[in-house]
């Protein structure tokens, strides 16, 4: 069930409305996770068993895992953002060549902000936090960019595709928090007021080019150079130092855990190969086929957030 309702934001001063396309809490995990059977007891026995086994235990986590919290992910069947729209994720190389594009970008995301920014963990995120905390996960990889691990506290974690709660300089480099630029678009664009329909994974929105052409954009308060958010878009590659640091904590590993992704994107996938080559056993937790089913000794189809809770680390 979609539900739209309006958003009014900064009323007080009657500046201006946003009206965001918003799912409730109850019923976005309908619209965003892919349909799955219950947990099989004989499934979680055996992922119980993989954890119980794992002394160095490597987690790699996709858009799956947060589905659950509301966030569409791109590729899931029949609910992902491929299948429900038309829509395709923005282009590195688009977004650094041109300033219109980065406007309409940030203005768009401008809008989506708020609602992105809020989403919380869900009880996978709490589960993989609580594992670390009693010592069973030697390291997390995450492909997401929406903070939901930080957020329930895990901290032996590697953003491989960045966060987008983080905004860098594309001149100086200049890191900074996303949430005080959004703080510089509410001062730039005082009289600004769009309707905005559905969120993207990447905290976009919908607009049209009469209001994305009004938006006026922040750019980096130490040099004037063009902002982005800190995350890697698509047909950009994940920096090179990341890369080795994430191959290490795989060599390091006695086993690994996707939770939540297809692994179709390579740079994901290329941790795979890495923990086949060292013979790691792997297991795998996502709704739909994966590009490593085959490598996996355990498969389960199931909702993280309902199947991880049920395993015991000690
Ligand atoms: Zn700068």
């Amino acid at each position: 069930m979609r539900m739209n309702f309006g958003l009014p934001l900064r009323m007080a001063k009657g500046c201006w409305i946003v009206n965001v396309s918003r799912q409730c809490s109850h019923g976005s995990i309908g619209l965003f996770v892919p349909p799955s059977p219950p947990p099989d007891p004989e499934k979680v026995k055996e992922l119980q068993r993989f954890i119980t086994l794992s002394k160095r235990l490597l987690v790699m986590t996709g858009a799956g895992i947060s589905t659950e919290s509301g966030i569409p992910d791109y590729r899931s069947e029949k609910v992902g953002l491929y299948a429900r729209t038309d829509r395709r994720p923005i282009q590195h190389r688009d977004f650094v060549q041109s300033a219109l594009i980065r406007q309409r970008y940030w203005a768009r995301n401008f809008v989506g902000w708020p609602q992105f920014s809020s989403h919380q963990p869900n009880p996978a995120h709490w589960a993989l936090s609580n594992w670390e905390r009693l010592g069973k996960l030697y390291w997390l990889v995450t492909q997401n960019v929406d903070a939901l691990h930080s957020k329930a506290g895990s901290q032996r974690l590697t953003e491989l595709h960045g966060c987008m709660h983080r905004v860098l300089c594309l001149d100086c480099g200049e890191q900074t928090l996303r949430g005080e630029l959004q703080e510089r678009f509410e001062v730039l664009n005082p009289t600004w007021s769009v309707e905005a329909h559905g969120l993207a994974p990447d905290g976009d929105v919908f607009l049209t080019d009469e209001q994305v052409q009004s938006f006026q954009v922040a750019s980096c308060t130490r040099c004037g150079g063009p902002l982005k958010p800190d995350v890697v878009f698509f047909g950009d590659t994940v920096n090179p130092d990341k890369v080795d640091f994430v191959h290490r904590r795989v060599k390091e590993a006695d086993s690994l855990l996707v939770v939540g992704s297809s692994l179709q994107v390579y740079s994901g996938y290329r941790f795979i190969l890495t923990a086949r080559e060292k013979k790691l056993p792997i297991a795998i937790l996502n709704i739909g086929p994966t590009r490593s089913d085959k490598l996996a000794c355990l498969k389960v189809d199931t909702r993280c957030g309902e199947l991880l809770p049920l395993i015991d680390p000690h």
